[in-house]
C-alpha cells in the first residue's frame, strides 16, 4: 500500500494507515462489485454527552483513516437525538479533540438537523402499515416483549388503523401528549429471536429543550431508528460501529428497506478498545470528579483525549497506538504499557534532556574549594546536533535520595560509603560519610571528588565507575513542582468495574537546573534518568511552571 495515501496536503503524515483490516476487505469487495456509485464515505458519530476517550480515538482513526485510504470522505456528526444528556460544552471539546488528533472532517453535521426528515419517514412507515401508535407505557412494552425463551405478545394497539396512528403521531408532534403517554412502534415480529426486532419503539414523547433545536420538538426518535436514517441521508457507504450494535443491524437494515432507500449504507461492527488500569466510562469518571479524587475530565491520569493531551501524549503517539491495536471482531483489553510504549517512542527523538532531582538529598564535596564554581557542558540530547548547554557545578549539589544508600544491596552501583560514581557531565566522586540530624535522619552525604576526572578530560575514563548519576548545583538550583503519575486504577475490566489507585499521583518539589523556570506551558523534556515531562497547561502560571510526568523511561512492552 502506498504510504503517501496517508500524507496530509502539506506532506506530513497522518500516522494511521489502518492497513489490512477486515473492514477494508469488505470495502475492497464493495468497490470491486461497484456496489456504490458514490465515494467511500464514513462518519464519526459521537453523542455529545461527555468527553472523548482513547476508545473514541480508535474509532476516529479508523473512520478518518479509512476515508483517507480510499480517497473518500468522513463526516463528524453529532448524534444528538437525546436532549437529556447533551451539552454544548461537549460539542466544543469533541471538535477540538478531533482536530488535535490531526484529522479534518469533510462535513460537520448534527443529527438533530434531520428531525423533520426523520419525522416524514416515520409518517411514511405508519401509512405503509409498518409502524403504529401505542398507548403502552415503557413498563408495559417491556413486559410484552417476552424473554429469550418466551416470545413476546402482540400489542393490543398493533392493528390500530394507519389513519388513526397517523393522526396520533401528528398530535404527538403538536404537543397533545405528555411524556411517556404515547409512542410509535415498528411493526416487525414479536416472536423474533432478536429482541431488537420485537416491535421496537421508534418515537417517544419528550418535552425537553434540545441544545441545537431548542423547544421545536417534543417528540424524539430513538437511536435505532435515527441512526440508519442519519447515515442514509448523508450518503454514508460504510457505517462503522462497535460490536454491541451487531444485533441492531437487522433493525438498521429494516428501517432503510421499508423506506426503499436506494443503495443503503452497510453497517460493519468491530470490537471496542478496552484499556487496562484505567477508567473510561462517563459514569465512573463523573463519580471520581464528584468525590474529588480527580480534577476534572482533563485530569492527566485519565485516558480522555483532553486528559492525555494535558498529560503530554502526542497525537502521533495515539495514532500509532491505535494502529498497533488493529481492528478486529474479538474483544481486546490492551495493557497500558502498550500505549506508553508509543508515547515514549514518539518523544525520544523530539525532546531535550534536563537535569532534575525529584527527591533531593544534599551532597557536600569536601575537597572542592568553597566559593568556587565552574561550568560543565551537558549534551541536550543523544543527538549531537541538538547541541549542549552549560550548567554550574560547585561544592554543594543535590542528587536523588535513592541514589545513595547507607547499606547497599547487591548490584547497587550508585553512591554508598567508599564507592565511586560518575556525576553526569562533571566529575567522579567517592562517598566518604553522611551527616545526620539528632533523630538519625540523613541530611547530607559527604564525598570527595577527583579533579582529574572532569568530563571530557582525556584519560579520565580509564577508571569507569559502574554508576552514573545526575545532579544539580545547590547554588543555582530552582524549585519546581512536579507530579508523577501511576495508573489511575489498580484494577479495571470491560464491565466498568475498577479499583481507584490512591497512589496514582505523587507530588514533588524538585530541584532543577535554572533554565526550567522559563519553560513554557506545553513544552516537553526528558528529565535525565526519570522520564518524560511536560509543563502543565492548566496549572502553570507565568514563570511558575508545574510539570506532569508524561511517561517513565522503562517499559516491559515489546512491539510484535
Ligand atoms: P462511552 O459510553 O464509553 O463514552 P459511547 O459508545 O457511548 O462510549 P459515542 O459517543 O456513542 O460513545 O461513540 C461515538 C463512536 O465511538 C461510536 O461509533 C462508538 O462505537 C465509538 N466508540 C465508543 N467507545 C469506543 C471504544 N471503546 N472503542 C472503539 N470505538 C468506540
Ligand atoms: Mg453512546
Amino acid at each position: 500500500m502506498a504510504e503517501d495515501l496517508f500524507k496530509k496536503p502539506d506532506g506530513s503524515d497522518y500516522g494511521t494507515t489502518m492497513a489490512g483490516n477486515f473492514i477494508h476487505d469488505i470495502i475492497d469487495q464493495d468497490l470491486a462489485n461497484e456496489k456504490y456509485d458514490r465515494p467511500v464515505w464514513t462518519r464519526f458519530p459521537p453523542e455529545p454527552n461527555g468527553y472523548l476517550h482513547i476508545g473514541h480515538c480508535k474509532s476516529i482513526c479508523l473512520n478518518f483513516g479509512t476515508a483517507l485510504k480510499y480517497g473518500g470522505g468522513c463526516n463528524l456528526r453529532y448524534d444528538d437525538t437525546n436532549p437529556l444528556s447533551e451539552d454544548e460544552e461537549f460539542v466544543n471539546s469533541i471538535e477540538e479533540d478531533v482536530l488535535w488528533l490531526g484529522f479534518k472532517w469533510d462535513n460537520l453535521l448534527y443529527a438533530s438537523d434531520y428531525f423533520e426528515k426523520m419525522y416524514e419517514c416515520c409518517e411514511q412507515l405508519i401509512m405503509q402499515g409498518d409502524a403504529y401508535a401505542s398507548d403502552e407505557s415503557s413498563d408495559e412494552i417491556r413486559e410484552g416483549r417476552g424473554t429469550i425463551t418466551v416470545p413476546g405478545t402482540d400489542s393490543r394497539w398493533r392493528d390500530r388503523p394507519a389513519e388513526e396512528s397517523l393522526q396520533i403521531f401528528r398530535d404527538m408532534r403538536a404537543g397533545k401528549y405528555k411524556d411517556g403517554e404515547m409512542c410509535i412502534r415498528a411493526k416487525i415480529d414479536m416472536s423474533s429471536p432478536n429482541f431488537n426486532m420485537r416491535d421496537p419503539v421508534l418515537y417517544r414523547v419528550l418535552h425537553a429543550t434540545h441544545h441545537n433545536v431548542g423547544d421545536e420538538w417534543c417528540i424524539y426518535p430513538m437511536y435505532d431508528y435515527a441512526h440508519p436514517l442519519e447515515d442514509a441521508i448523508e450518503g454514508i457507504t460504510h457505517s462503522i460501529c462497535t460490536l454491541e450494535f451487531e444485533d441492531h443491524r437487522p433493525l438498521y437494515d429494516w428501517v432503510l428497506e421499508k423506506l426503499k432507500w436506494p443503495d443503503p449504507p452497510q453497517q460493519i461492527e468491530f470490537a471496542k478498545l478496552g484499556l487496562a488500569n484505567t477508567i473510561m466510562s462517563k459514569r465512573n469518571i463523573k463519580r471520581l470528579v464528584t468525590e474529588g479524587l480527580i480534577d476534572s475530565w482533563d485530569d492527566p491520569r485519565l485516558c480522555t483525549i483532553a486528559g492525555m493531551r494535558r498529560r503530554g501524549y502526542t497525537p502521533e503517539a495515539l495514532r500509532a497506538f491505535c494502529e498497533s491495536v488493529g481492528v478486529s471482531k474479538a474483544d481486546n483489553l490492551v495493557e497500558y504499557d502498550q500505549l506508553e510504549y508509543f508515547v515514549r517512542e514518539d518523544l525520544k527523538d523530539k525532546v531535550e534532556n534536563r537535569m532534575v532531582v525529584l527527591d533531593p538529598i544534599k551532597v557536600i564535596i569536601e575537597n572542592y574549594p568553597e566559593g568556587k564554581s565552574e561550568l560543565c557542558e551537558i549534551e541536550n540530547a543523544q543527538d549531537p546536533d541538538k547541541g549542549t548547554r552549560m550548567l554550574s557545578f560547585s561544592r554543594e549539589i543535590y542528587i536523588e535520595r535513592e541514589d545513595f544508600m547507607e547499606v547497599p544491596p547487591k548490584k547497587y552501583f550508585r553512591l554508598y560509603l567508599g564507592n565511586e560514581v560518575r556525576l553526569k557531565g562533571a566529575y567522579f566522586v567517592t562517598c566518604t560519610g553522611v551527616d545526620k540530624d539528632a533523630d538519625g535522619n540523613i541530611i547530607a552525604v559527604r564525598c570527595t571528588y577527583d579533579p582529574e576526572t572532569r568530563s571530557g578530560t582525556p584519560g579520565a575514563d580509564s577508571r569507569r565507575p559502574k554508576g552514573t548519576i545526575h545532579w544539580v548545583d545547590a547554588a543555582t538550583a530552582v524549585d519546581i513542582p512536579v507530579r508523577n503519575y501511576g495508573y489511575l486504577a489498580c484494577y479495571s475490566d470491560e464491565t466498568g468495574r475498577f479499583e481507584y489507585n490512591p497512589e496514582s499521583k505523587t507530588n514533588y518539589m524538585a530541584k532543577a537546573e535554572p533554565g526550567l523556570k522559563d519553560a513554557e506551558p506545553g513544552e516537553r523534556f526528558q528529565f535525565f534518568r526519570n522520564g518524560y515531562y511536560i509543563v502543565d497547561t492548566v496549572l502553570s502560571k507565568e514563570s511558575e511552571p508545574v510539570f506532569n510526568e508524561i511517561v517513565g523511561l522503562k517499559s516491559s512492552y515489546r512491539p510484535k
